[in-house]
């Protein structure tokens, strides 16, 4: 049986969990924001798809919020502000004890929910919630991440100390490649210093906000301090020009971070936006081989390549570490275990979407037109039971070169691309000529080499023998070049201070209290 949905045909069978019947009528099973503490359906008409890639198919749909959508969750969080922004850190913090208790608890569930929209392995879906988690551990100990500074007498009888305040009404728009962890890198800080949130989630992957907001409700947050909008360019347009959000985090594509950072600007807020990346993993003569080979089939190929810390480029220094490399890694990557999430064994999942998937395979079509050697052909894989997926196998490419599009631009799928350099320095040039700047990794085992590249690489996050150097919660993550506008890193200790205004008080009290007289102190009791 094949029902119409707009131009896409369904198949019922496939999807009776989330299509209800009701008097012969089709209902696609729509998710809902969250807003004041309450699910909010959206008046909107404009219904945005949401795929199960492994299934290739719909599965269910969300409004795209409108205007008077994002306006409704501001004005709530507006509302919850002050209350909240004056409620004990240490009860802040309560919340967040909470709240990392229930989602410990309902990891299973969660990821399931994780991997049903984006695709990705239960192992990998599990394994990033975790990095979350650790942020929101960090944020249990918010009363202490938010002592100042004090300087006793810095004039005669004249101290002086910081305080650092809330800003307001925060807002994140996220991308699809982490629907549980990038949002938890910017919502638990935000609102643990105080802030109240607005999150708009990627469109392709709502339902993980969704658990996440009424986790926190659960969990004793007051209504209207966390909510969430989903939509498109015209709930970003709302967000990024509503009067009353401070402060905007984004993370997701260069080209889109650019124009948030750039509009968001104009609009006074405070932006930062972490963006694209092409991450290299040098591997110098005389690294450990299979180390560093099992290092760029994890980097490479896992979550399908859709990560912005995922190794894109393994650049070998000299033709016999490269030719060792190739030999490695080719049998590797032809073996991977490709499949959908709830397939057990599985190693890699398919890519987010259609769209996705048809640009991964046009980068592999213009590397072959470009001379590279698509040593490993991953494209035309098909999974039983999963003949619709967007299955993309790993694929490996020899002999790619600097002036290739393959190696200029980001794909973001499971396409890793071997550059041959005679030496060291070159390969040093290669990582700080890209335009981005996110992450690196060299493999080797000279310390003097690698403290080096650790001092030279113009990149965010470096790693030494670790090819995904992505900093631990109470660290902060962030890149460099064209992969961040703005400045400021998140998590950690940079989050704190994206989400907080420095104030400095400069103090003199006057005297003659001490004297007792007006309010009768007992002699000694002001020592
Ligand atoms: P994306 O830029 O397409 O989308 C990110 C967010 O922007 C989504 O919420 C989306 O709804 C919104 N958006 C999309 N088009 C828009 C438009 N025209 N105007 C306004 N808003 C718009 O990114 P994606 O495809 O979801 O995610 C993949 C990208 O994210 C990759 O480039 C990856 O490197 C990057 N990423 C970066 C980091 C990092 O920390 N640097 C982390 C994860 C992902």
């Amino acid at each position: 049986m094949y029902i119409g949905l707009g131009n896409i045909p369904l198949d019922a069978a496939a999807l009776h969990a989330v299509i209800r019947l009701t008097n012969d009528k089709i209902i696609m099973n729509t998710v809902p924001y969250f807003i004041n503490g309450s699910e909010y359906h959206s008046k909107s008409t404009r219904r945005l798809d949401i795929y199960n890639p492994a299934l290739g198919k719909v599965i269910r749909q969300v409004a795209a919020a409108s205007r008077e959508d994002v306006d409704a969750a501001v004005k709530a969080a507006l509302a919850a502000f002050p209350a909240w922004a004056a409620t004990p850190p240490a009860k802040r913090a309560q919340v967040m004890f909470k709240f990392l208790h229930l989602i410990n608890q309902s990891l299973n569930e969660f990821a399931q929910i994780v991997s049903e929209e984006h695709g990705k392995t239960i192992d990998d879906a599990i394994g990033s919630i975790s990095r979350g988690i650790e942020v929101i551990e960090y944020c249990c100990g918010i009363p202490s991440h938010l002592k100042s500074d004090f300087t006793a007498n810095v004039a005669g009888n004249v101290d002086a100390y910081n305080i650092r305040q809330p800003l307001g009404v925060c807002a994140g728009i996220t991308p699809f490649n982490f629907p549980a962890m990038v949002p938890m890198w910017m919502f638990p800080v935000a609102i643990s210093c105080g802030n109240t949130f607005v999150l708009k989630p990627s469109e392709k992957v709502p339902s993980a906000s969704l658990f996440m907001a009424r986790k926190l409700k659960e969990a004793g947050l007051p209504d209207g301090v966390f909510n969430v909008v989903v939509g498109d360019k015209e709930a970003v347009d709302a967000v990024l020009e509503h009067p009353d959000i401070q402060a905007v985090s984004f993370v997701g594509s260069t080209s889109i971070g650019q124009y948030i950072y750039q509009k968001g600007s104009q609009h006074n807020k405070r932006v930062q936006a972490l963006c694209g990346a092409k991450n290299h993993m040098i591997v110098m003569p005389d690294a450990d081989m299979e180390q560093a080979t099992d290092a760029l089939i994890g980097a490479a190929y896992g979550s399908a390549g859709e990560r912005c810390m995922a190794i894109s480029v393994a650049v070998a220094v000299g033709d016999e570490v490269a030719d060792d490399l190739i030999a490695r890694l080719t049998p590797r990557v032809k073996n991977l275990k490709v499949g959908a999430f709830d397939c057990s064994g599985i190693e890699m999942g398919p890519v987010v979407s259609k769209q996705s998937y048809d640009k991964i395979n046009g980068y592999i079509e213009t590397g072959l037109k470009e001379g590279a050697k698509l040593v490993v052909d991953g494209r035309g894989i098909k999974i039983d039971g999963y003949e619709s997926g967007y299955f993309i196998g790993g694929c490996l490419f020899d002999r790619v070169s600097p002036d290739m599009t393959i190696y200029k631009e980001e794909i973001f799928g499971p396409v890793l691309s071997v550059v041959r350099v005679k030496d060291y320095e070159t390969a040093l040039k290669l990582v700080n000529d890209h335009e981005y700047g996110n992450g690196t990794a060299i493999f080797t085992r000279d310390g003097d080499t690698a403290r080096h590249f650790s001092m030279n690489a113009k990149i965010g996050m470096v790693g030494i023998n670790v090819p995904i150097p992505v900093p631990v919660a109470y660290h902060s993550f962030g890149g460099w070049k064209r992969s961040i506008f703005g400045g400021f890193a998140i998590h950690g200790a940079e989050g704190v201070r994206f989400y907080t205004k420095l104030k400095t008080i400069t103090a003199r009290w006057p005297s003659g209290i001490r004297s007792g007289s007006q309010f009768n102190f007992k002699r000694g009791s002001d020592a």
